[in-house]
């Protein structure tokens, strides 16, 4: 094993303290750091591996997709569960030109791991922390006249002014000023001189679906939308140099690109267009565990909670130190599998909160100790060509490869690895 931990992530595994120095002591509103297991509290064989020349291959996959659209590819929920800091950092170095999360805390967690280019917080929920945005030099994303009291009142403040996208809901119906409120919005932005309308975006509801469906006539609904609100808020005024649109699945469509593109799945070598969708990208995780005790059972013999699985033949039961709080979906239970020495084994019974069965009787040489791949490719060309793409394990579990990779939980560490 020469997985490499960066060891960039030690500091967060200690109690959060309010040391942080703030020049507005008067504002008590503060945004803490997500906290999450770091290599050096591991102990149990059960970690996640990251790949960062995987993560560089793909997003040079998707710049050329992009054609002349500058990427910003999307890291909320700690970098879809690859680790946030160490993810920016490396496509930083690689080129990226800007990145984008969900929540603030998100945003400055990255402004504390060092990371410089501009990041856009897309949720749309500051909680009254507009200082923290102004002061940190991000990008807020907004749609509310709360949004430019609370940015101006910062502004003025902190003394600069500040930068923000105005989102539109062209069909997403989740955040966005409406298309009828267009004009009312633009004409409230007079008021607000410190707030100053640098981007325009607007996200794709069903950039996923396959050509000639009803799904793909959407897409470019949303887009002439889009165009037709850029075309009326010039019209008013407001006529920022940047657009945005696409999520991963446009980019690599090549639609709604515009000026910056916005991937997020893509970027850890997920397809969005389903499984065998897009060959170029190379996942960036790998998951793995170890056998940590192994038994055989009689037929008749149940395993686990309810006893859902029961032997049908003398069976070879191996235990692995993962379960659903760790993000291995409890609906893979009798239905998931692993992958030891190559060889495909079946979760059997219920997944359990730290743990879980698998079948091994058809693994031949089977031992304690061997290593189980859980998500991604074994270690080793001696183990096979076999691998567990995040689109395969969803389609098991009823889910999507977006939930896979983001439900491997902060209790797993990530190591990473420069191959
Ligand atoms: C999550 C998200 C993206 C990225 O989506 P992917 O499908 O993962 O590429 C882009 N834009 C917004 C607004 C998002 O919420």
């Amino acid at each position: 094993m020469d997985a490499s931990a960066l060891d960039e992530e030690k500091t967060e595994s200690s109690p959060a303290l309010p040391t942080r120095r703030r020049s507005d002591a008067a504002d008590s509103v503060r945004v803490l750091k997500p906290r999450r297991a770091a290599p050096a509290d591991a102990v149990r064989p059960t970690r996640a591996e990251v790949n960062l020349a995987a993560l560089r291959h793909n997003l040079r996959v998707i710049a050329r997709h992009a054609g002349r659209a500058k990427v910003w590819p999307v890291l909320k929920a700690d970098g879809y569960g690859h680790g946030a800091p160490a993810v920016a950092r490396t496509l930083e170095r690689a080129g990226a030109e800007g990145f984008c999360v969900a929540l603030l805390e998100e945003a400055v967690e990255l402004r504390d791991a060092g990371v410089g280019a501009p990041v856009l917080v897309m949720g749309g929920y500051y909680g009254g922390a507009y200082e923290e945005i102004v002061s940190r030099g991000l990008v807020p994303v907004v749609y509310d006249l709360s949004h430019l009291e609370g940015l101006a009142r910062a502004s003025r403040q902190v003394g600069r002014p500040v930068d923000a996208h105005l989102k539109i809901d062209t069909g997403m119906a989740r955040l966005g000023v409406r298309m009828r409120d267009l004009e009312s919005f633009a004409g409230e932005l007079g008021r607000f001189p410190e707030v100053r309308i640098s981007g325009l975006m607007t996200h794709l509801a069903c950039a996923e679906a396959p050509p000639g469906s009803e799904g793909e006539g959407f897409t470019a609904e949303q887009v002439t939308r889009f165009e037709e609100a850029t075309a009326r808020l010039a019209r008013a005024g407001v006529s920022p140099p940047v657009r945005h649109a696409a999520n991963s699945a446009a980019v690599l469509r090549g639609e709604a690109l515009f000026d910056a593109v916005r991937p997020g799945v893509a970027i850890f070598g997920v397809s969005p267009l389903g499984p065998g969708g897009h060959g170029e990208l190379r996942p960036a995780m790998r998951v793995r565990s170890e056998i940590v005790d192994l038994r055989t059972i009689d037929a008749g013999e149940p395993v686990g909670y309810g006893g859902l699985f029961r032997a049908t033949r003398a069976t070879r039961i191996a235990t692995l130190p993962m379960g659903y709080a760790d993000g291995l979906s409890r609906h893979l239970s009798n239905r998931g599998q692993v992958l030891v020495r190559g060889v495909r084994a079946p979760i059997v019974g219920a997944v359990s909160m730290d743990m879980s069965m698998i079948d091994v009787t058809d693994v031949p040489g089977v031992g304690l100790h061997d290593e189980v791949t859980v998500l991604g490719a074994p270690e080793g060309s001696s183990q096979g060509r076999d691998a567990l793409s995040a689109e395969s394990i969803a389609a098991q579990a009823g889910s999507i490869a977006w939930e896979v990779l983001t439900s491997i939980s902060r209790r797993v560490p990530r190591f990473y690895r420069e191959p």
